[in-house]
Order: structure tokens, then C-alpha cells, then sequence
């Protein structure tokens, strides 16, 4: 895609801070880190959204997170924990029209915090969320 800033960083039209390389995917720090260390995984072919991603390079693109995960735990850097983040849709604030999984290093009392929705504390009964289930199960292959 012409004008994805994510496809000219593959191209290295625009440079990156490089974590990682390989044929399908790449990973590399976040311009703008919510802390150090803040790692975006992408895949190398443009695909705006995770439905367009074929299912191959999406696991890919987990091990590699993982790895990555594992790197930042022994880098040195300061990481207690790790969110794995995919925001997929604008509306799931996509900022960037090409798919990436946020690695991003957590450590006690940086401030981060994901808020939770409106309807974040209803419980539904077992039968409600059968029924949820099962629209997901009839639609799935
Ligand atoms: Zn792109």
C-alpha cells in the first residue's frame, strides 16, 4: 500500500528501530512507547485488518511476540509484566490501517490502564452466554 507508513518501514523507506526480521513478519519499538521497549509486530504484506490476515502469519506473528516478550524480560529493561494488545477496527482505536500486535513491557506504577467499557460488571446468567456462544460456534470454520 502506497501510503502505509507500516509498508514503507518494510520497504525501509522510513526508517525503524528493528527488533526482530524475518521473511513474513517484522518487529520494531514504537515511536511514541507507552514504556521502553513498547515493540510493534507486523506482517510484512500489507493487510489492513486481522480478517484479512491469513492464519499462518497471525501465528507467526504471536511466537514472534512471545519471543520478543521473552527478549524484553532479560534485556535489561525495566518489564514485571507484558500486555499483548491488538486493536483491530478504528473503533477498537486502530490508529495505523495495518494489522499489529502491541508488545509492550509493564512494570508496577507506570500508569498504563485500560478502561473498561459500560457494560463492563454485568454478569449474564449461563443461558445468555450459551446463547452468545453459539452464535460465535455457527458462524466460525
Ligand atoms: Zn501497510
Amino acid at each position: 500500500m502506497e501510503n502505509c507508513i507500516f509498508c514503507k518501514i518494510v520497504k525501509g523507506v522510513i526508517p525503524a528501530s528493528v527488533a526482530y526480521s524475518d521473511d513474513r513478519v517484522m518487529a520494531f519499538l514504537d515511536i511514541q512507547p507507552i514504556n521502553p521497549g513498547h515493540t510493534l509486530i507486523i506482517p510484512k504484506a500489507h493487510d489492513a485488518l486481522l480478517s484479512e490476515l491469513d492464519e499462518e502469519t497471525g501465528a507467526h506473528m504471536f511466537v514472534v511476540a512471545m519471543r520478543v516478550a521473552a527478549a524484553l524480560r532479560r534485556s535489561g529493561l525495566r518489564c514485571e509484566g507484558i500486555n499483548l494488545v491488538l486493536s483491530d477496527g478504528e473503533v477498537a482505536f486502530q490508529e495505523i490501517p495495518h494489522v499489529h500486535l502491541h508488545v509492550i513491557p509493564r512494570f508496577r506504577g507506570d500508569g498504563f490502564r485500560i478502561k473498561f467499557g459500560r457494560d463492563y460488571g454485568s454478569r449474564p446468567n449461563n443461558k445468555e452466554l450459551n446463547e452468545v456462544a453459539s452464535k460465535i460456534r455457527e458462524v466460525m470454520h
